[in-house]
């Protein structure tokens, strides 16, 4: 029989409520271990950050298993292990060498194959995508809203937000100002900072400190579409529902003139992969320039370069053309992507995983809903103590109010595990259709907007040195990266033995 070592964490800066605190989670490894039968050598803690490695308790661990004390790793979720790839990549080599046998987490399922070792792998960094993910469900939220016309966001001049209606109403008075503003400068030949007094002159300034606002901000302003009904949120429009005071005509006339303004300064050329990287040398802003090149003959032909802005300090770096950048992102892309042929193989995972993960809930569940019934006997019992006078008022009012913590802590589990029990699949999922994506996208031509959106997907922070894109891969994708691309090749049969174990798979999906 397998004995494990149990490992518990929680880093004096770790806010996340979620995270159980040291004492909770020793408490609920001894459940887990009684329950499961599982032999318990000894218990190891630490209060560090798993975000860096370096840890001592941890190697302690692991130096514990490699001489054979152990066998087996007890932890309440795998970020509790780890949360970088290096001392993910321990764990799972000691798996590969056997010297390891068994893992075991009371909110996550892990079996010992080539897959559950793959799923680990993205576990380990999945607090990371889970944060990325969490923004992305804001974003969603606010769709929602969006979708009912609804703007999620700060009322832009003129209007203001209605705390009771959660929409956004005319303000009666800066409307008006807005509008002249808007009439101002259709009539031509005022410049923004112009706009910008004469608003401030009637009463609308920065609200952090009063001052006129900025240039770049009345700019926003006139060329806001909100002003007539369009919502744009994160690139995207949306009718909006509320009432308009400026009208389509003259809306119209303000663009034209913000575009004469504007005209001389840039080219209006739609760069693809502007805003995606900074200078790996300075760390500007890496930016994209058009050059035509005139031959005798008559004809030209167009350049887009990238380069360092230089704004922050000297810098050595040079251009790099567009056609380098965009095969270099190909590579990247490709090397996180799934080819095609994979989808029916981890739609089977997947759905195996599902059963899994829902018998595991449901247990889980189900043991919590008999400790709550076992705590109203109790609290029914006490109270019975009480009032046949049995029981002191004082230990009434201690024992009680221990009670009712514990029933609360109960309620919280609850919540928690019938929450989390399908967000990793779901996550999962969400990740593979990403993946299989960008596959297609890696492969497609001319597609260079759409391999922009997926190298932001995939990866961030791209830097640029020599002419050479360095991404920081996020996690899962970084899995598949780490395979050298291999996934993104169709499956063969030596591909699959190493992700998947044969029995899983029936004969007619090979090849
Ligand atoms: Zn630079």
């Amino acid at each position: 029989m397998n004995k494990y070592i149990a490992y518990c964490r929680k880093s004096t800066d770790e806010k996340d409520k979620q995270v159980l605190s040291i004492e909770a989670q020793i408490a609920e490894l001894k459940e887990f271990a009684k329950r499961d039968h599982l032999e318990i050598t000894e218990f190891i803690t630490e209060a560090k950050t798993a975000k860096m490695p370096g840890r001592e308790q941890f190697a302690l661990v692991l130096k514990k298993i490699e001489k054979g004390e152990a066998q087996g790793i007890i932890s309440w979720h795998p970020d509790r292990l780890a949360r970088n790839s290096v001392d993910g990549g321990k764990v799972i080599y000691l798996l590969d060498t056997g010297k390891l046998l068994d893992l075991k987490f009371p909110s996550f399922w892990f079996e010992n194959t080539p897959q559950g070792k793959f799923m680990l792998s993205i576990a380990f960094g999945q607090s990371k995508y889970y944060v990325d993910n969490l923004s992305e469900n804001v974003k969603r939220g606010n769709r929602q809203k969006l979708r009912r016309g609804e703007w999620p966001s700060k009322a832009p001049y003129g209007y203001i937000n209605n705390p009771k209606t959660r929409a956004v109403d005319v303000d009666p008075e800066l409307s008006k100002v807005v509008k002249k503003a808007f009439q101002l400068f259709a009539e031509g030949n005022k410049s923004f900072t112009e706009i910008s007094n004469f608003c401030f002159r009637f009463g609308m300034n920065r609200e952090s400190c009063g001052k006129p606002i900025k240039v770049d901000q009345i700019k926003r302003m006139l060329s806001n579409k909100f002003y007539v009904g369009i919502l744009k949120y994160a690139n995207e429009y949306y009718e909006g529902s509320h009432k308009c005071f400026i009208s389509k005509q003259l809306f119209k006339e303000v663009q034209k003139q913000v575009e004469k303004i504007l005209r001389p300064r840039q080219h209006g050329h739609d760069f693809a992969f502007s805003g995606l990287a900074t200078c790996g040398e300075c760390g500007a802003a890496i930016t994209a320039e058009q050059h035509i090149k005139k031959y005798k003959n008559g004809t030209s032909q167009t350049f887009i370069y990238y380069r360092c802005t230089k704004k922050l300090k000297p810098c050595l770096q040079k251009y790099a053309p567009e056609d380098e950048i965009e095969q270099q992102l190909k590579k990247v892309v490709g090397d996180c992507g799934l080819h095609q042929d994979w989808e029916p193989y981890f739609e089977k995972w997947m759905a195996a995983d599902e059963l899994k993960d829902q018998a595991n809930s449901e247990t889980e569940l189900q043991r919590l809903g008999e400790n709550q019934k076992e705590i109203e006997t109790k609290l029914n019992r006490l109270l019975d103590g009480y009032l046949d006078q049995v029981v002191e008022p004082e230990v009434y009012k201690q024992k009680k109010n221990e009670l009712f913590d514990e029933k609360l802590k109960i309620a919280e589990q609850i919540a928690r595990v019938s929450k989390s029990g399908s967000s990793w699949l779901e996550l999962m999922r969400e990740f593979v259709i990403s993946a299989l994506q960008a596959q297609k996208i890696a492969r497609a031509k001319n597609e260079c907007h759409d391999l922009a959106i997926m190298a932001k997907t995939v990866g961030s922070n791209y830097s640029l040195f020599n002419r050479h894109l360095r991404p920081d891969l996020k996690y899962p994708f970084a899995a598949l990266s780490a395979e050298g691309g291999a996934a993104s090749a169709a499956p063969n049969s030596a591909a699959i033995s190493k992700m998947v174990t044969p029995p899983g798979i029936e004969p007619g999906l090979q090849g």
